[in-house]
């Protein structure tokens, strides 16, 4: 399969067209960003990484009957994925009282929530991803209300399979995010599932394997990601730079940590 044009570039992944009808390409590049994009670095093997846990969990549940549009890897950072139209909906399925919605409403952090908690929000940076309802998603034809039951099935769905494959690795799945698409009238699971998108908690110490670790410059980020990649995939890390990387806090990261409103976005 050859990478042609590209199509499409996020803060982390940049999708590329292929010379195969219906496939496309996607390139986890080794960028991170929090805060809206207001903290931003580059963090050698981060994108391969996050590619090869996403790759991980999207075969299993594909085993499992959940269909995503994830094919094959290419190499360690590309992926050939199923050319799917995106619908511009961030589903979030909360199992614990984490981040934004501490801060927004008055949980404590760590209340379990059961049942766990689907928040959607609206795609779009330039109004911060604000939050949906049922009412607006089809309001402003996000999507029709038979394919938002499906959305909301298919995201409990995949709660469950990765809640208990973690939960076998001593890793709780405190909250993660989903992105769906269509192709014709089938909704596919998108994007990516990583340690960017998802809050992972040591069940033992509590200790956070995500990018909390680099929004809130919790410790050394790669050598965490490499961790709990290989932890996650059962595969054997990479060796870590010696300074791989935390973070240097730049005064333009203060000033987006102090700007920071009600999201930790990606
Ligand atoms: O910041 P918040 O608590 O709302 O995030 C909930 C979950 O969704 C976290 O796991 C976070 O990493 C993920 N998320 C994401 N992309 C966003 C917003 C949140 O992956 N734009």
């Amino acid at each position: 399969m050859k990478q042609k044009k590209l199509l499409y570039t996020g803060k982390a992944k940049s999708v590329y067209h292929t010379d195969v009808k219906g496939t496309l390409l996607v390139e986890f590049r080794d960028d991170i960003t929090a805060f809206d994009g207001g903290k931003k670095d580059t963090l050698k093997n981060k994108g391969s990484y996050n590619a090869g846990v996403s790759a991980f969990f999207f075969s299993y549940l594909e085993k499992n009957g959940v269909k995503t549009h994830f094919l094959e890897m290419l190499d360690e950072k590309r992926m050939a994925v199923r050319e799917l139209s995106m619908i511009p909906l961030e589903v979030i399925v909360r199992n614990i009282a984490a981040g934004s919605i501490v801060r927004n409403y008055p949980f404590k952090e760590g209340t379990p929530l059961k049942p766990p908690v689907i928040v959607i929000d609206y795609k779009d940076d330039s109004r911060h991803d604000p939050m949906l309802n049922d009412e607006l998603i089809v309001a402003l034809k996000l999507a029709t209300p038979a394919e938002l039951k499906k959305i909301k099935t298919l995201a409990l769905r995949v709660n469950t399979l990765l809640s208990g494959l973690l939960a076998k690795q001593g890793i709780t799945l405190v909250d993660f995010k989903m992105e769906f698409g269509r192709q014709g009238k089938t909704i596919y699971l998108g994007d990516e599932i990583s340690m960017d998108s998802m809050r992972l908690w040591d069940k033992k110490t509590g200790e956070s394997l995500d990018k909390d670790v680099y929004r809130f410059n919790k410790g050394d980020v790669m050598a965490t990601y490499n961790r709990v990649a290989a932890r996650i995939t059962k595969k054997p890390g990479k060796p870590v730079p010696a300074k791989a990387a935390v973070p240097k806090k730049t005064s333009k990261t203060a000033a987006a940590a102090k700007k920071r409103k009600s999201h930790a976005k990606a």
